[in-house]
């Protein structure tokens, strides 16, 4: 399975690289080439340069821990909050490019930190707009997925989305 980028904010997605396939958990970063990839899909909103893979992966634990606390109603764990605001510090900011092609943004410095930044202010800032975080309540999936509706039960996959239209359509039959 290639990465299943439904839409989600960077962080988010980042989060979303480990997918659960017929019960069995599978790291879409596990090498190299994985962690390569995902950057290179998300070259447009992130800093450029070389990123540290061991570090891309201890963030990326946080916020799966941070994500699946607040789908259970958790507070946050400290050690997650810890790393995710020891990363975001040192964020540098976007600038907005003129005239230049199909890139939107510059950002003045590049390479681990500036990356790691980027992708935890992106979570800070999904959070202080208030936005609702969910895990798919489909048990053979782990993705997270902002619901902007708040009906939104299952993730934008295909096999997810196909689930919940069975479940309303069994719905509306035990309902009639
Ligand atoms: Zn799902």
């Amino acid at each position: 399975m290639r990465f299943p980028l439904i839409g989600e904010p960077v962080a988010v997605d980042l989060a979303n690289t480990i997918v659960r396939e017929r019960g069995v958990d599978i790291d879409l970063l596990s090498d190299r080439a994985g962690i390569d990839e995902w950057l290179e899909l998300h070259s447009g909103q992130l800093p450029s340069g070389p990123v540290d893979g061991e570090a891309l992966l201890e963030l990326r634990g946080a916020l799966r821990e941070l994500l699946e606390d607040v789908d259970a109603g958790r507070p946050v764990s400290a050690a997650a909050a810890a790393e995710i605001n020891r990363a975001a510090v040192a964020a540098p900011v976007p600038q907005l490019r003129a005239g230049d092609g199909a890139a939107l943004l510059s950002w003045e410095r590049g390479g681990t930190e500036a990356t790691l930044a980027a992708i935890a202010q992106n979570m800070l800032q999904v959070l202080a707009a208030g936005s609702r975080l969910r895990t798919c309540e489909n048990h053979d999936c782990l993705l997270h997925f902002v619901a902007y509706d708040s009906r939104r039960r299952f993730c934008a996959t295909a096999r997810c989305s196909n689930r919940a239209r069975q479940a309303r359509h069994r719905g509306r039959q035990a309902a009639s």
